[in-house]
């Protein structure tokens, strides 16, 4: 059957999609009348110059036939009637949009390039096609780059009802690199999704923003993008997006501040039955003083025991004081065992600051009275506590 969706009427190209409304329906006293108007052979193909049949029945959308006997070429393919119902509602889109244009169906620009529709005006070119199914990667690209070089907007409009998934296909994906914005249309219920791919703010994560209209309330501007609240809404949803993002550190600055101050608190706890500790061993230190007999040789032993290099013995606790020629017996620390080692260390390492400085000190007076601070240093400084860090003696 040699069909087209539109004809020559009275000189004009006329569209058969002009009975009805964007919904469907059909305007009954247009359809009477224009019935009439194809009875009289009023309607003309615009390629074979042959008069055409208005056909505009209840189930197919309305269309144009040529006469049984004709020879014309075929103008639409079973893919596009097809999609008759989505070409309908584009047709009323593109002419609610740009009331002044030219809109032809099937326009051919070259060899293997037609824009399902077409329009053309002022300063207006612009092909919109539909795809019932997603064609080949390379040949969307071919065909895009075709439009551009003829100086043509192209506008594309996938079938919503191929895309049910969150994740986004390929082609997709190769359209968005073109299109910020993708178009959806649902030619069942006339609407058009608008979908942009946004970044969630923190994340590699994507999230595809969507916002549905109805195609009456969307008006296609001439660089092909739509005169809607879209952006509005989208920047809106990027706020929130932000905002949770802001909302979650904010709570983890919270948390991290309660976790520093249970440790604030922690150490001072510590730090208070320490001392509380001290308090009691001085109290049982102060009474075995007043009882001599209870006294035991290392709680009476001082920090330091000095003595000569010669005579004395080494032990674990000695350290060597070369630059002066001496030995200190040091007592050991007090505290939790995982800590004395390092403790001990450090002292060791404060004494061997200590042993260099002294070694360089030639007034005796001075050695002396450094030598009596270091001892009384270490005399007070008997917890491992002490010790966290070298000191300088
Ligand atoms: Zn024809």
């Amino acid at each position: 059957m040699v069909i087209n969706e539109s004809a020559l009427y009275k000189g004009q190209l006329w569209c058969a999609y002009e009975l009805k409304d964007a919904h469907g329906r059909y305007n009954e006293e247009y359809r009477l009348f224009m019935r009439k108007e194809s009875q009289k052979n009023m309607f003309i193909c615009p390629d074979c110059k042959e008069p055409l049949i208005l056909c505009a029945g209840p189930i197919m959308e309305p269309f144009f036939k040529h006469y049984d006997n004709s020879e014309c070429i075929v103008r639409v393919s079973t893919a596009q009637r097809r999609n008759a119902a989505a070409r309908r509602e584009l047709y009323h889109l593109l002419r609610d949009s740009f009331p002044e244009c030219t809109i032809e169906l099937n326009k051919r620009i070259e060899e293997n390039l037609t824009a399902d529709l077409y329009v053309s005006g002022d300063t207006i070119y612009m092909a919109v096609c539909y795809l019932g199914y997603e064609m080949k990667l390379e040949e969307w690209e071919q065909k895009h780059a075709a439009f551009e070089a003829h100086g043509i907007t192209d506008v594309w409009f996938l079938n919503d009802k191929q895309y049910t998934t969150p994740n986004i296909t390929t082609f997709e994906y190769l359209l968005s690199k073109y299109y910020p914005i993708l178009y959806y249309l649902n030619s069942d219920q006339a609407v058009i999704t608008l979908k942009e791919l946004v970044t969630v703010p923190g994340t590699s994560k994507t999230a595809r923003f969507t916002k549905r209209y109805p195609i009456e309330e969307l008006i296609l501007e001439k660089n092909g993008s739509f005169l809607c609240d879209f952006d509005e809404c989208r920047f809106a949803q990027a706020k929130i997006l932000e905002e949770s993002y802001q909302a979650k550190i904010r709570e983890e600055e919270q948390k991290a501040a309660e976790r520093r101050e249970a440790y604030a608190l922690l150490k001072e706890r510590i730090q208070y039955h320490k001392e509380k500790n001290e308090k009691k061993n001085n109290m049982i230190s102060d009474k075995q003083a007043a009882n001599p007999l209870t006294q035991s040789a290392h709680l009476d032993k001082p920090a330091v025991v000095r003595k000569n290099m010669d005579g004395g013995e080494l032990s674990q606790k000695t350290m060597k004081m070369t630059s002066i020629q001496e030995l200190w017996d040091l007592k050991p620390l007090n505290g939790p065992g995982s800590l004395i080692k390092a403790a001990e260390y450090n002292r060791y390492l404060s004494l061997k600051a200590l042993n260099k400085k002294l070694s360089v000190i030639e007034d005796t007076q001075i050695r002396e009275q450094m030598i009596q601070n270091a001892i009384d240093l270490l005399s007070e400084r008997l917890d491992a506590y002490h010790w966290k860090t070298v000191i300088a003696l």
